[in-house]
């Protein structure tokens, strides 16, 4: 089966900077896929090769099997992007603009049921005559989403769908984006907040410098970090410890002490005897396995956005 995004040896070069070196990504029909970065990784840059907004130096790029140069078109036709910057033609209303676009890609009237409907599920129907110039940041990206689903693409590409807005409008992003991929389609999403891609994404792939640094399933990265947290609380917060413990650990606070441990190197029976060996008791304990976060640092260097919430 072909895969709905094949990415093959992407090179992207401007002016100096090497923004895709060798960009090699394969994303299966019907997954949900997350292309993960740090800011400058070069995410929105293979977006615009997808869309063909930009043109590869070297490389290929085909959606549904459709090369994006040589069959432009119907690569167009099989993708739907949510650009990551808010653009937008002033002099439209919501509906006008929605339809100009279906027209775009040949639809006629018999597209305006659709669209009435995404005008419905994405809660647009009492802005539906407000003009994109009088409507507020959400709303525009609520639109932006509406535009990228107009012509019912195959593959739909987020990128950065949730930056800078309201928790509210994130969860029926979620919701709606959960709801696309459950009626079939490939979903790409890229993010930079790692508790997005860890909740959503079963196939991730992550950019670091404008080179793939990892491509696998969710389960499998997890599994790759060979480190885990163990937080223990002890009965005094002020017994000095051990040399041997000393550099495991991450975080201590009165009476709480988080250790990272290697998976197989430190056992935490040893952990525990040596507290015990060295008279300090402890009264209660738990762990962690790594989330996508650490994962993440650990493979970029690059602390990941937090404060999801804020
Ligand atoms: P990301 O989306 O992962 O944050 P981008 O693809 O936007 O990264 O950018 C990758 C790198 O390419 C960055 O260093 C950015 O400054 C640079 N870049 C992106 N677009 C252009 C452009 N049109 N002209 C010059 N440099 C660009
Ligand atoms: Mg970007």
């Amino acid at each position: 089966m072909t895969n709905a995004l094949s990415i093959r040896g992407v090179f992207k070069h401007f002016g100096d900077l090497r923004a895709l070196r060798d960009v090699s990504i394969s994303v299966p029909r019907g997954s949900f896929f997350g292309l993960l970065g740090p800011n400058g990784a070069g995410k929105s840059t293979l977006i615009n090769i997808m869309s063909g907004l930009m043109r590869a130096d070297a490389g290929t790029v085909a959606v549904m099997g459709h090369d994006v140069v040589s069959a432009y078109r119907q690569a167009r036709h099989a993708l739907g992007v949510v650009p990551q910057e808010l653009v937008y033609d002033p002099f439209f209303t919501v509906r006008e603009m929605l339809r100009l676009q279906s027209g775009y890609f040949g639809h006629g009237p018999e597209n305006h049921a659709w669209i009435d409907e995404l005008i419905e599920t994405l809660s647009l129907t009492d802005k539906a005559d407000t003009n994109l110039h009088d409507l507020s940041g959400g709303m525009k990206r609520r639109v932006l989403i509406a535009q990228a689903l107009v012509h019912k693409p195959e593959v739909v590409v987020l990128d950065e769908p949730t930056a800078g807005v309201d928790v509210e409008l994130r969860q029926a992003l979620w919701q709606f984006t959960r709801r696309l991929h459950a009626d079939g389609r490939t979903i790409l999403l890229t993010t930079h907040y790692l508790e997005e891609a860890e909740a959503l994404c079963e196939e991730i792939a992550i950019l670091n410098h404008g080179q793939v640094v990892a491509q696998e399933s969710k389960q499998a990265l997890l599994a790759r970090y060979p480190y885990r947290s163990l937080r223990l609380t002890l009965a005094k917060g002020d017994a000095p410890l051990p040399e041997s413990l000393r550099a495991l650990v991450v975080e201590q606070q009165e009476n709480c002490l988080c250790l990272r441990l290697h998976k197989t190197r430190d056992p935490i029976v040893k952990v525990l005897q040596t507290l015990h060996a060295a008279g300090i008791e402890v009264t209660d304990l738990r762990t962690e396995e790594a989330g996508l976060e650490e994962v993440f640092l650990d493979l970029t260097g690059a602390p990941p956005a937090t404060g999801i919430l804020a």
